[in-house]
């Protein structure tokens, strides 16, 4: 069965899209640890990130790296952090989360956005890009 991320990037189930290539797409996260959290995936379908091929790898690397650099220009922030952990979809996803104190970076604290602040949110890391 498609997970839920395919069914994303099929455009089954909406999403707030940053930016697509031919074998990645990165979007935010539905339930942010803070403002401009965003998951960058590749379009293919593998569980565990270090079970990705090389060259799928690195290249989900160098998408998120461009996304990143486009996330900390757009959103007030003191860093943006990286986090893989895909313990709740078995589809590899990197987190970026702009980071303003360690609570951010915990998965415990959620930030409460309304789809007006997800709109506002992805149209400055888009513009940023
Ligand atoms: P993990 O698998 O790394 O523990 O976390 C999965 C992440 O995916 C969570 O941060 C969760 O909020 C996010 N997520 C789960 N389902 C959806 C969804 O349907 N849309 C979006 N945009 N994010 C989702």
């Amino acid at each position: 069965m498609a997970s839920i991320f395919s069914k994303i990037i099929a455009g089954e189930i909406p999403c707030y899209k940053i930016a697509e290539t031919e074998d990645f797409f990165a979007f935010l996260d539905i339930n942010p640890n803070a403002k401009g959290h965003t998951l960058c995936i590749p379009k293919k379908e593998v569980d565990k990130i270090f079970d990705l091929d090389e060259a799928t790898y690195n290249g989900l690397m160098q998408f998120s790296r461009k996304i990143a650099i486009a996330i900390e220009k757009a959103i007030p922030c003191q860093r943006v952090g990286i986090s893989v952990i895909g313990l709740e979809v078995p589809h590899v996803h990197v987190h970026l989360i702009p980071l303003n104190s360690m609570e951010d970076a915990r998965f415990i604290n959620k930030a409460s956005m309304t789809k007006e602040d997800f709109e506002t949110t992805v149209n400055a890391i888009k513009e940023a890009l």
